[in-house]
This record gives C-alpha cells, structure tokens and sequence, in this order.
C-alpha cells in the first residue's frame, strides 16, 4: 500500500492526515473518517490507490457542468470511501464502507497512465474523478492529473470541496474544473445532513480555487425539501455565488430523489426549485439550471444580454447553437464558457 502525502508524525505512532478539514489523529491500526487512509505503525497508508469502483465515459453535463467543454464526453472514475456521511447519499454502497477489505473483490485496478490511455480510447476531451469523493484518493488524482495534462486532457474535481489548503494547492496546478456541491447555508443543516461543522471552509476552498488556480466553477444545491428548501438559505448561497465567485459562476439547483436515510421526503416539487430559480435570478446571477428535470426550460443557457438560446439541453443532449470561444456569437456577451485547459489559458 502506498504512502500517503501531506500527514504529520505523531507521539506515540499516531498519525494527522491533512489532506481534507477534517484532519484526522488516527492511532496505530486505526483509520480515519473516510475509512481509506490506515495507520500502520506510524505510516499512514492508502487503501485504495488506484482502486476503482466506477468508471464510464460520461458527457460533461452529467457531472453537471453546462460552461466547461459543452458537448464533450468526460472519463469518470470513482473509488470508495467518503470523508462525508450524507443522509441522501446516492452513492452510499461505494462512499460509505466501513472497511474497504471486504468489498475489494469489486475495485478494479487502474494505474494513472492506464487512466490517461482508456480516456483517449474512449474519445474523452478529459477526466473527472466523481461518484465519491476525489480527495479521499487525493494521491491517485494527483499523479493522473499531472499525467492527463501532459497528454492535452482537462481535469475536474466533482467534490463535497471539504479539501485543505495545503491539498488544494498541490493539486491546483493540474486541475481545470472544481464541481462543488454547497449542500446548505447553516451550521444546522452540514451538521444534521453530512455530521460536518466546518463547512465554510468550503465556501473558502472554493473562493481559492477560483482566485489562486483559476479553475472553472460551477455550484451545485441539491434542494432537499423541509432541510435547504427555505428562502434564506437558498438566498445566502446565491449571494455567495455572486459576490465571491461572481455573476457568470454556474448554479445548479437540482432535484432531490428520496435516497438511504432520508426515504421518507418526498422528491423536490418542481415550484420549489423554480423558486429557487428565481431568489438566484434576483441576487444578481446570470445562469441558473434546474437539475434532474428532463426537458424543463431552465436547462438551457440563455444569454442574458441579448435573449437568444445559445445552449439547448434536453437531459444529457447538447445542442450548441450560437458560442463563439466563451462568447454569444449572436451579440458578443461574455458567458463563462471555458474550452481550453488552464495551462492552454497560461496558468
Ligand atoms: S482524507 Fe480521510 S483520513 Fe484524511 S482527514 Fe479526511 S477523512 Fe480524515
């Protein structure tokens, strides 16, 4: 098993992993909150490099992101573990494992460069590490997204964005895309939905992926009815979104399905995430996407200068109708739409 990066040593053989804000002391024979990352005797080891339980060549708008490469296919992989335990989890089976060892027989191995050579077979313009959350392989993503860049791939984070400093900035010369989910705007709701306190550093890691690695941003809220669906904090996250990532930042607010401990809610009504459509409309943002709403209106990217439908999506169809590089060919507004890499941008 390899060694992990960025841990301290401790008295006694114990062990600090740094690599999300949790920063877990894990004694000897011990592992952290994601379950992946072990203590053996003073060493913290990865469970799970390059140990892949999902994989498959997705279109970009599935992860969502609607302004990163539109109309690409992305090659996505996802390993186990999670360093969040979220009540409507949807990928429970692979996130929350108590130990990896027993559900090894399912993880294929992959190495980085086997990563790069199945992306360009499979005609991906990049890879996203997605279906759990990258950072508990924070290694493995490393080493491939070096790898990817050096072959002219894109390289995205779909993430809960819980990630240190010090891992954000070892990653962030290689990343292009940071996907970030802002699940509320409460102490209460991080705390009751995912047993995280912390959560405005994840307002915080955002604001520096953006400002210090120039990455694309886009946000997604998962409205989930009676715990994020009030006026105040979908108005708090949109005026974040506005004032620290900016007016042309992506928000995505899409559909709840009842999933793992929260069954009993029933799915998003559509007028609840009309509304927050409109409270995102009204704090000043120029693009809001409803999500998990097949063929709804609000999928589509209309530019806001001169009205046109520059992007027409139905699910996971993109039509492309008038975008020229990040622009509206029709009047020239700029739209945030980015298709070259960070390093082609001269990151
Ligand atoms: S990555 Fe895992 S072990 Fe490291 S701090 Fe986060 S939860 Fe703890």
């Amino acid at each position: 098993m390899p060694e992990a990066l960025l841990y301290d040593k401790l008295p006694g053989q114990r062990v600090r992993c740094n690599v999300c804000q949790w920063r877990c002391v894990i004694n000897p024979g011990k592992s952290g909150v994601c379950r992946v990352r072990k203590n053996d005797n003073g060493i913290l080891r990865l469970l799970n490099y390059g140990r892949v339980s999902s994989i498959a060549a997705d279109p970009i708008e599935k992860k969502p992101l609607f302004h990163f490469f539109p109309g690409s296919l992305v090659f996505s992989l996802g390993t186990i573990g999670c360093n969040f335990h979220c009540d409507h989890c949807q990928n429970w089976e692979i996130a929350c494992v108590e130990e990896p060892e027993p559900i090894s027989g399912i993880l294929r191995e992959i190495s980085p460069q086997e990563v790069v050579r199945l992306a360009k077979r499979n005609d991906c313009a990049g890879v996203a590490w997605t279906y759990n959350e990258p950072t508990v392989w924070f290694e493995y993503t490393l080493d491939s997204a070096k790898i990817a860049r050096e072959n002219g791939l894109y390289t995205v984070y779909v993430t809960n964005g819980y990630i240190t400093p010090e891992a954000m900035d070892m990653i962030g010369p290689y990343l292009d895309a940071w996907r970030v989910d802002i699940k509320g705007f409460t102490d209460k709701l991080y705390r009751d939905l995912a047993r995280i306190s912390r959560w405005r550093s994840i307002l915080e890691m955002a604001e520096r992926a953006k400002s210090r690695w120039n990455m694309h941003i886009e946000v997604v809220t998962n409205i989930v009815p009676t715990m994020n669906d009030d006026t105040d904090q979908l108005t708090g996250i949109a005026g974040w979104i506005k004032e620290k990532l900016g007016e042309l930042t992506p928000w995505h607010v899409t559909r709840f399905q009842p999933h793992r401990n929260l069954r009993y809610l029933p799915p998003t009504p559509i007028a609840t995430l009309e509304k927050a459509y409109n409270i995102g409309k009204e704090a000043g943002l120029r693009f809001v996407y409803l999500g998990n709403v097949p063929g709804h209106a609000h999928e589509n990217t209309v530019c806001y200068n001169c009205g046109s439908t520059v992007i027409k999506r139905v699910g996971y169809n993109t039509d492309i109708i008038a975008v020229k590089e990040s622009t509206c060919s029709i009047c020239g507004a700029e739209l945030n739409i980015r298709t070259s890499t960070s390093a082609e941008a001269g990151k």
